[in-house]
């Protein structure tokens, strides 16, 4: 599933392909995804893109007036194409630009969106109740202490929480426990505010370590063949269910909270 530093990838990938170039033609071809795809797709026509940005996993593509937003669900991906081919199965929306480049939205399991919105982008529902983004300088431990007093939730839960903040998914929600050291069952009431600290450094480490990797597969967004590849992560403790601690040589334990499956070292978290 495309997390946080996929989708800030495929903005970088995608971005100065789309910069002050306009719209041709919107093509449809399948709109049953995650929400219907509306009609009103069809105002990009005759529009330049002014601005390209991401919103936690959303991708805000702000033009002229209005603009679209797209989220890449389970397993949703954008491509630029050069030479547009053949559309091929779920290649479910073009973007036909004038200068004869396309941007294709492919997505088999169709979890994925692609919206249209008239005002402010920000102001959109998907978005105007989101957390501060974990690179940004919003998320600090104070704002984490603050908002987590009094909280019985597991700390795993309260990071993964998008009105908390954005982008913390599985993987990253369990590697930045790892390396901050804090039990992923603990409440997050009961994490003080030093502990938050080295929480929000191991969440910023992970992801930006993540999009950097991720800048190596830039040139995969064009013209290529099939969906861009999602970049191996080097992961301490998630998918290590039995292995050793990288820190300490303890079988990393895996347990399901919060409905998701989630690795630690008993020893090394607390
Ligand atoms: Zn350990």
């Amino acid at each position: 599933m495309p997390e946080l530093p996929e989708v800030e990838t495929t903005l970088r990938g995608i971005e100065p392909h789309l910069l002050n170039q306009q719209v041709a033609r919107v093509i449809v071809r399948d709109p049953r995804l995650r929400w219907p795809v509306p009609a009103e797709v069809v105002k990009a026509e005759g529009q330049s893109f002014i601005s390209l940005s991401r919103r936690g996993k959303y991708l805000l593509l702000k033009l002229q007036q209005g603009g679209l937003i797209i989220h890449l669900g389970m397993s949703g991906s954008l491509r630029i194409l050069q030479h547009p081919t053949h559309p091929a199965k779920h290649d479910h929306v073009d973007a036909e630009l004038q200068n004869g480049v396309c941007l294709r939205f492919n997505d088999p399991r169709r979890f994925g969106a692609f919206l249209w919105v008239d005002g402010e982008m920000n102001e959109h529902e998907l978005l105007s109740d989101l957390g501060p983004e974990p690179l940004s300088d919003e998320f600090t431990a104070d704002y984490l202490y603050q908002r987590s007093r009094e909280r019985r939730v597991a700390i795993k839960n309260f990071i993964m929480n998008g009105h908390i903040v954005v982008g913390v998914g599985n993987i990253y929600a369990s590697e930045s426990l790892f390396m901050a050291g804090i039990h992923p069952q603990r409440a997050a009431g009961r994490v003080s505010r030093q502990r938050f600290e080295g929480l929000v450094a191991a969440i910023r480490d992970v992801l930006d370590r993540a999009i950097r990797r991720g800048g190596t597969t830039l040139r995969d967004f064009v013209d290529s063949e099939g969906a861009p590849g999602y970049f191996a992560q080097e992961l301490l403790v998630y998918d290590r269910a039995g292995s050793d601690c990288f820190q300490c040589g303890a079988p990393i334990r895996q347990k399901v909270i919060g409905q998701r499956s989630s690795y630690y070292c008993p020893a090394c978290q607390r």
